[in-house]
This record gives C-alpha cells, sequence and structure tokens, in this order.
C-alpha cells in the first residue's frame, strides 16, 4: 500500500455531521480528500478551505444521491480532479421515522435511493479504478440489527441493505485485494440525531455508556479501517454505539 500523501479519499455526505468529521480526520491523516454534499454548499465550501488551509488537498461535488448517477458522477470528478481513487467512504445518509402506513412510495424509493442505490453505484464506478488495499467503507447504522421503538421500518431495511451489501462485495472485490466494510454507529450527536433531540433520553436509555458517540469517534473507525493495518478486516460490520441494547 502507498503512504497517505498519495491516496484519495471520496467521502459521500461530507458536508455536516459523521461525514464533515470523516474529511477532517483522513485530511489530517495526509490524505487528499473529495466529498460530496446535497445542499450545504457553504459549509462546503468554508470546509475546502479549512483543509487547504491546514495544508491540505480538498474538493467539494454537489451531488444529490437521490437522483440516479450522481454519486458515479462524483466517482468520475474525483478521479478527473486527482488522477485515483483509493478509498471510497460511502456516508450519506437520510433518516426518516414514521408508522409503516403513513409511508409513501415516494417516500421508500427515496430511502432506497440515498441509503442503498447510491452506495452500489459508488462502489461501481470507484472499485475499477481501485487496486490491492484500496478500502470502501460504508456508515451503516445500528438499526439494521435492533430497533427500540416504532417508526424504523424503512431505515432499518436501508441499513440492513449495506450490511448484506458489504458481505456480497467483499466477496466480489477480495481478488483485487480491496476490503469492503460496514459501521453501525448508535446514536452520535449530528443534525439528524441531536443530542438534545426529542427521543434524545430514550435512546440514552439503551446506551451502557450513557451518552451519545461524537461524530469524531466514527471518524476516528473509519481512519482505522482505511489504514493498511486494517487489511485483514473484510465483510465485517462493526458496532460502535458505547455498548447500545435493548
Ligand atoms: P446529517 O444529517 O447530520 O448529515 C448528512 C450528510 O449527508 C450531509 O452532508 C448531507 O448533505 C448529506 N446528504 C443527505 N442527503 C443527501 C443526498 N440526497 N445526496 C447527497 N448527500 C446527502 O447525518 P449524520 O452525519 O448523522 O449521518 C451520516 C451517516 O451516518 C448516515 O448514513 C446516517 O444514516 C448514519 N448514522 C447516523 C447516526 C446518528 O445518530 N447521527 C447513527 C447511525 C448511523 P447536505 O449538508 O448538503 O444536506
Amino acid at each position: 500500500m502507498e503512504s497517505n500523501l498519495n491516496k484519495v479519499a471520496l467521502i459521500t455526505g461530507g458536508s455536516r455531521g459523521i461525514g464533515a468529521s470523516i474529511v477532517r480526520r483522513l485530511a489530517e491523516d495526509g490524505i487528499t480528500v473529495a466529498f460530496t454534499y446535497a445542499n450545504s454548499s457553504n459549509s462546503s465550501e468554508e470546509l475546502v478551505n479549512e483543509i487547504q488551509n491546514s495544508g491540505g488537498r480538498a474538493y467539494a461535488i454537489q451531488a444529490n444521491a437521490e437522483n440516479v448517477n450522481t454519486t458515479k458522477e462524483a466517482v468520475g470528478k474525483t478521479i478527473e480532479k486527482f488522477g485515483r481513487i483509493n478509498i471510497l467512504i460511502n456516508n450519506a445518509g437520510i433518516f426518516e421515522s414514521k408508522m409503516y402506513d403513513e409511508f409513501t412510495m415516494e417516500e421508500f424509493d427515496r430511502m432506497v435511493a440515498v441509503n442503498v442505490r447510491s452506495v452500489f453505484e459508488g462502489v461501481q464506478a470507484a472499485a475499477p479504478h481501485m487496486s490491492e488495499g484500496d478500502r470502501i467503507i460504508t456508515i451503516g447504522s445500528v438499526n439494521a440489527n435492533v430497533t427500540g421503538f416504532p417508526g424504523l421500518s424503512l431505515y432499518a431495511m436501508s441499513k440492513a441493505a449495506v450490511a448484506g451489501m458489504t458481505r456480497g462485495l467483499a466477496r466480489d472485490l477480495a481478488s483485487k485485494g480491496i476490503t469492503v466494510n460496514n459501521i453501525q454507529p448508535g446514536p452520535v450527536d449530528t443534525d439528524m440525531n441531536p443530542v438534545d433531540g426529542s427521543n434524545a433520553k430514550l435512546l440514552k436509555e439503551f446506551i451502557a455508556l450513557g451518552r451519545y458517540g461524537k461524530a469524531t469517534e466514527i471518524a476516528d473507525l473509519v481512519a482505522f479501517l482505511s489504514s493498511e493495518q486494517s487489511g485483514y478486516i473484510t465483510g465485517a460490520s462493526i458496532d460502535i454505539n458505547g455498548g447500545f441494547m435493548i
């Protein structure tokens, strides 16, 4: 595997929350970072400036994952800009909670498009350009395995789907020496799930450590799985949830 200074990562949904922490963490490790966003052009520009001012290389790409082929195009733009792609982090995601009979089919399709199809699209586009030691990591969720209250049918479905997809892709890409893993966070304090939000009190009761995770803690695990040291881990769904039990 080559040194970090020659590595290029694409992080989907890097403008805020967990994705922005991953962008910062990989940049700190000397990795060149491209990232996508749907709407947050100002915070994306600020993040690019922040990394460039610290001596790193960064590039923000507007790419709404609801639309077919946008994630594929983002991979293409990353390669066009930096000449290669070594690490793909599938982080962009949406959360919607409703009773099963309240969801519309449009909402079903949107959940699948952003949380599942765009992951597959990114892998299809990136993997042919990757080689031995390169990495694919998806941000799944504790809800792939555990749902503590009603309303999570579609979100849980989408995160179980990426866990299964990870196992399949790990087999498909093993012969190229590319590892594929899925990180399953519990509650993490972001806009999606603020620590002072309406569900927070209930969620904290499920967590052995009694607190929400920090986006930087998820980014630290991503950094390890992106590194050479993680070479014998593939097809895994790894929990990082402070001991989330129901
Ligand atoms: P946030 O809502 O805080 O941030 C979401 C990020 O994804 C933003 O950068 C956003 O871009 C981007 N995004 C959203 N929709 C799209 C889209 N259609 N196309 C492209 N980018 C999009 O979420 P988190 O940081 O909390 O979540 C990140 C990942 O972690 C998700 O996959 C989520 O399911 C997962 N997760 C989160 C947990 C939590 O408790 N927070 C727990 C377990 C898993 P923009 O700023 O432009 O809107």
